[in-house]
């Protein structure tokens, strides 16, 4: 029997005041994947993010974690017991926690018992230095990192991240999702990335899963999306990238 895919999604439909903003979406990423989720502000994929953590319940369809059920329409895994990890644009460092402590946060035994760990990730995203510092002292580059490292190191099956940059600096952006890519790489962890901006799906999908209006409308590697869309809107999509 072949390996099931790290997060299966099927099938899965939402609707709020009788519109179908998730409409029938069903994708697959395996571990070690990047797999991102593309399209227009509205076109339904915070929706299907936030279903997947677990905060909020679809009308129908399944989604399964390594092969075991996560949630159907009756019955449902509890956010947190889905080892599934949150990276999200408002997803803020606790203030009043030092860098270390925040790394912790979610880990049994907290900083202390997890010195060996927070130290490798945050020397892994050149944070190391910082392992003391309160998020106050940081800059928002710096935050990133730390949030990123925080949401890796309970070693989540499955990590969601909603647009986790569009808070930086333009000038900034390249060089952390670079940075961000290598440790996802070597985590290898499958992800799940909500973006708007195409050249952000370039540069780091191995699977784009392109949405509009609540549906799948093409999915496959990035090259495959660009040489080979779907329609004229798909092609219009990634028209501005050369
Ligand atoms: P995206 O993340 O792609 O910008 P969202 O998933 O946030 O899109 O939203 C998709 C659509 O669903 C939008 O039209 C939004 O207004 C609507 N929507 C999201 N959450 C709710 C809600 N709790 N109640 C009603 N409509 C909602
Ligand atoms: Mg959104």
């Amino acid at each position: 029997m072949s390996t099931p895919p790290r997060l299966e999604v099927q099938n899965l439909t939402r609707r709020f005041d009788g519109r179908s903003v998730v409409d029938d979406v069903s994708f697959s990423v395996l571990a070690g994947q990047v797999a991102c989720l593309l399209g227009p502000s509205g076109c339904g994929k915070s929706t299907t993010l936030r279903i997947v953590a677990g905060v909020d319940m679809q009308d129908s369809g399944r989604i399964s974690v390594d092969g075991n059920l996560v949630c159907d329409t009756v019955f449902r895994v509890p956010p947190e017991r889905r080892a599934i990890g949150l990276m999200f644009q408002d997803f803020a460092l606790f203030p009043h926690l030092s860098v270390a402590e925040n790394v912790a946060f979610g880990l049994r035994g907290g900083a202390q018992a997890n010195r060996d760990r927070v130290a490798e990730l945050l020397d892994r995203v050149q944070m190391g230095n910082h392992i003391d510092s309160y998020p106050h002292q940081l800059s928002g580059g710096e935050q990133q990192r730390v949030a990123l490292v925080r949401a890796l190191a309970p070693r989540p099956r499955v990590l969601l991240m909603d647009e986790p940059f569009s808070g930086l600096d333009e000038r900034l952006r390249d060089g952390i999702r670079d940075e961000t890519l290598a440790l996802l790489k070597e985590e290898g962890t499958a992800v799940l990335l909500v973006t708007h901006e195409p050249v952000e799906a370039m540069r780091m999908a191995d699977q784009i899963l392109l949405m509009r209006d609540g549906r799948i409308v093409q999915q496959g590697a990035p090259y495959n999306l660009y040489n080979a869309p779907a329609d004229r809107r798909v092609a219009g999509f990634f028209s501005d990238l050369n």
